[in-house]
C-alpha cells in the first residue's frame, strides 16, 4: 500500500492542470497515476483539435511558448451544419504542453490502470492492476469514461 496526500487520476490537461496549482499552493506529497505512456499517450492526446482562446490561454497560464498559430476563429462541424465561432486564440501543440506541466508540477507521475475506488474513513483507496495507493484527497481527472465518476457517484451525469 502506498500512503500520499494527493492523488490524482489522470496525467491529461485536467490532471496537470490540478497537479500544477497544487503545487503553486504550496501542496505536497501529490501522485498523479496514468495508465498510457510513450506513443499511445502521445497519440491520444492528438486527437483534439487544440484550438484555445485568448481568454482561456490568459486564465489557464498556459505560455504561449506551446502556440503553433494563432487563430481568429474556430469551425465546429455538426453533421453538415459548420458553425464559425469568432473568438481569438492559438493551436496549441498539446503534447509539448503536456510535457511542460507535467515537469512545472514536480508531481510523482507513475504509470497504473486505474480498476477501482472507494471511500474510507478519512480518505480514498485505489487499486491499479499491481496496487494499491491509500490518499486523504482524490482529483478524478480520468476523461470522459472515469473510473472515478462510476465508483463513486454512479452511472448518471
Ligand atoms: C475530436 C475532438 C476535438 C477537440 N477539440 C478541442 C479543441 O479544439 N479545443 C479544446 O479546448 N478542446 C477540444 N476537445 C476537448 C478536449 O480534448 C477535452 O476537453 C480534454 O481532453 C479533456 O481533458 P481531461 O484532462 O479532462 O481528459 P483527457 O484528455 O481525456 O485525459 C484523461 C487522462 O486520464 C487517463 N486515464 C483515463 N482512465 C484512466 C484510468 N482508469 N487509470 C489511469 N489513467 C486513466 C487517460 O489515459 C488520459 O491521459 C476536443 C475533443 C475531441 C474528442
Amino acid at each position: 500500500m502506498i500512503d500520499c496526500n494527493v492523488l490524482i487520476i489522470g496525467s491529461g490537461l485536467a490532471g496537470l492542470s490540478a497537479a500544477v496549482r497544487l503545487r503553486e499552493l504550496g501542496v505536497e506529497d501529490v501522485v498523479v497515476i496514468e495508465r498510457m505512456s510513450g506513443t499511445q499517450y502521445e497519440h491520444y492526446h492528438r486527437t483534439c483539435g487544440e484550438a484555445i482562446s485568448d481568454k482561456m490561454i490568459c486564465l489557464s497560464g498556459i505560455g504561449r511558448e506551446c502556440a503553433i498559430r494563432e487563430i481568429d476563429s474556430a469551425v465546429i462541424t455538426c453533421g453538415n451544419v459548420d458553425i464559425r465561432v469568432r473568438s481569438k486564440g492559438a493551436i496549441i501543440d498539446r503534447v509539448a504542453l503536456l510535457r511542460a506541466m507535467s515537469s512545472k508540477s514536480g508531481a510523482n507521475i507513475v504509470r497504473g490502470s486505474v480498476r477501482a475506488v472507494k471511500e474510507t474513513d478519512g480518505g480514498y483507496i485505489v487499486e491499479t492492476e499491481g496496487q494499491q495507493y491509500r490518499c486523504k484527497f482524490l482529483v478524478g481527472a480520468d476523461g470522459a469514461f472515469s473510473v472515478v465518476r462510476k465508483n463513486l457517484f454512479g452511472y448518471g451525469p
